[in-house]
């Protein structure tokens, strides 16, 4: 009977093999009362600790293959920086000195303080980052402990067969282990703790180790040497697995495996239908590195940069000159591919302390309806006028469109471009090149917008459909909310009639319609929205291929009579009905 074991699908695959059970006893980190002469000697030793965690550190930063995303040496980079930090090994020095203890102690006062400090942000996912600093105290502390009887970075380091095609079980990993692991062909791993938003998860997709994360007492039941599998689509684990169950994975597996081939061939073939309309496939980006993700796929350029992350885990609001850095770095790295910047859309549930949701004014109690996207950038045009300026400074190094969020009324176009008008005439004034002819672009997320593109249309350069919010106000559920997550149906007729109303408009006026919400990398609803007209998608880069070969298979003309359907559905059931039909 197979035993099943249920955790977080951190990286996506299919693994079979010999399990390997780490079992790191922790380091004993009690305290040891010093006399002061002893504690000039457990500096010395502290600091013998630290040179060897770097220079095992520096090991595995060697061993990352040449071909491997640059972002996973940036993962061991941070950690030899935290090393470096002078704060680190002052702070533990001072603990040491006066307080004569043991450097062990002092390290696990330090962790503790900062595991406080960690723990009180209000941002969950910088407080995840705690990760990292006890990656990184863990290494020292299993420098200084000399009788090693530990695994850890430096047993990977030491290579040797028996870690290929091994299924690692562990209590947890660093992202230092995950490079070396894969360095040694391990098949791919599990943890009990972390989650998907770990260093060591991300890495795992960037290597492309199946992997799950979260199952919890996984080495109480594994025993080293036991065949497991490991299907990290669906975040499971499988032991003492039935004959059966197991030709199913490796089916499985060859399936996945012969997917990504495929998908890989698509990369530099064009994006055109089979009657030859011509597609516009783009990415979502929503930091600076997802640019090397856009380069992996060959997308067209970025439909939707979310520059919203740029003023998130800080405490002041960027300057000019930091956006015009960042969206020049963006710009070199596109090649002349065409980058749509959005105008930060804080607010909601993307808050800006000091900004949305403290100061003077009382909590929204329906943050979703209240001051954000293009309602808070023109009520604070101190906020709003150094992006713009910004932006079109950005634009005289390559193609730059700039798109406005969370538009209701003509009038917040009207204001926007007196804005804008005023940051032109001021760029001019003081000699600054930029783009005269800058595409205006308007997201349309809130029905009422939709109901009146045609407006839209005739004022903006070109329209985007951002569906996440669209379908949320159209159907009246919280985006965020898991208890109606159940009414979410981006085919809801009232969804498509509206996507359709725009893109009618758009054609009408001759102005392009993209769509940049969740449901354009979803490949689902590929075709459906390609019968309806559209032709510009905007996605998560790594959607985007699938997208690719759903659309690049099929003929336009035959969508368009089975797309309209849709909008005369009256049933989820009849909707299922056609989705079927319009993807066979
Ligand atoms: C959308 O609402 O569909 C969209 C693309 O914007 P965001 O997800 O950033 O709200
Ligand atoms: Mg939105």
């Amino acid at each position: 009977m197979t035993i099943e074991f249920s955790g977080i699908a951190v990286s996506t695959g299919i693994a079979i093999g010999e399990a390997l059970t780490l079992r790191r006893d922790s380091v004993d980190v009690s305290e040891r009362a010093l006399n002061k002469k002893e504690t000039t000697a457990e500096v010395r030793r502290l600091k013998r600790a630290l040179k060897t965690a770097r220079a095992q550190l520096l090991a595995v930063r060697d061993s990352i293959p040449k071909d491997a995303p640059t972002d996973v040496s940036a993962f061991i980079e941070t950690h030899i920086l935290m090393l470096d930090d002078s704060f680190f090994s002052e702070r533990t020095i001072t603990i040491i000195k006066t307080e004569q203890i043991n450097a062990e102690a002092a390290l696990h006062r330090q962790m503790q303080e900062l595991a406080r400090a960690f723990d009180a942000m209000e941002d969950r996912n910088l407080a995840t980052r705690i990760d990292d600093v006890r990656h990184v105290i863990d290494s020292v502390l299993r420098a200084l402990d000399v009788d090693e009887s530990h695994v850890g970075i430096s047993d990977f380091s030491m290579g040797g067969d028996h870690w290929s095609g091994r299924i690692v079980v562990a209590d947890d990993l660093t992202p230092a282990d995950t490079v070396a692991m894969q360095h040694h062909g391990v098949a791919g791993f599990v943890t009990e703790s972390g989650g998907p938003l770990s260093h060591t998860a991300i890495l795992a997709r960037s290597l492309g180790l199946p992997a799950i994360v979260g199952v919890h007492g996984a080495r109480r039941y594994i025993k080293t040497g036991e065949t497991v599998a490991i299907d990290g689509v669906n975040g499971m684990m499988y032991a003492e697995t039935t004959e059966a169950l197991l030709v199913d994975l490796r089916n499985e597996q060859k399936r996945l495996r012969q997917e990504t081939r495929d998908l890989k061939k698509l990369i530099d073939t064009e994006s055109t239908t089979t009657d030859g309309v011509e597609l516009s496939l783009m990415a979502n980006i929503d930091i600076e590195e997802d640019i090397k993700a856009l380069k992996r796929v060959n997308a067209a350029g970025v439909g939707l940069y979310r520059t919203e992350f740029l003023y998130l885990n800080r405490e002041t609001t960027p300057t000019e000159a930091e956006h015009l850095r960042v969206y020049q770095r963006v710009l070199r790295a596109l090649k002349g591919a065409p980058l749509t910047i959005r105008t930060i859309d804080l607010g909601a549930d993307k808050n800006l302390p000091g900004v949305t949701d403290t100061g003077n004014r009382p909590t929204d109690s329906n943050p979703a309806l209240g001051l954000r996207g293009i309602r808070l950038s023109l009520s604070e045009p101190s906020l709003f006028t150094p992006q713009l300026r910004a932006i079109f400074r950005a634009s005289a190094k390559g193609p730059v469109r700039a798109l406005l969020p969370m538009l209701t009324n003509m009038e917040e176009i009207r204001q926007s471009q007196q804005l804008i008008a005023q940051v032109k005439e001021s760029l001019r004034s003081e000699g600054l090149d930029f783009d005269e002819n800058l595409p205006i672009g308007g997201m349309i997320e809130v029905p009422a917008a939709a109901l009146i593109a045609d407006q839209f249309a005739e004022e903006l350069d070109f329209l985007s459909i951002g569906t996440n919010d669209l379908i949320q106000y159209t159907l009246a559920i919280d985006r965020v909310d898991d208890q109606v997550n159940y009414l979410y149906e981006p085919i809801h007729a009232s969804v498509l009639r509206l996507i359709k109303q725009v893109i009618d408009a758009g054609q009408s006026a001759g102005k392009p319609v993209a769509l940049c919400g969740e449901m354009a990398g979803d490949t689902r609803y590929a075709r459906l929205l390609l019968g309806l007209g559209l032709t510009e998608f905007s996605m998560p880069p790594s959607l985007l291929l699938q997208v690719k070969r759903s659309l690049v298979t099929c003929k336009r003309s035959k969508l368009r009579k089975q797309a309209l359907a849709f909008l005369d559905a009256s049933s989820r059931e009849e909707r299922q009905a056609l989705l079927e039909r319009i993807n066979a």
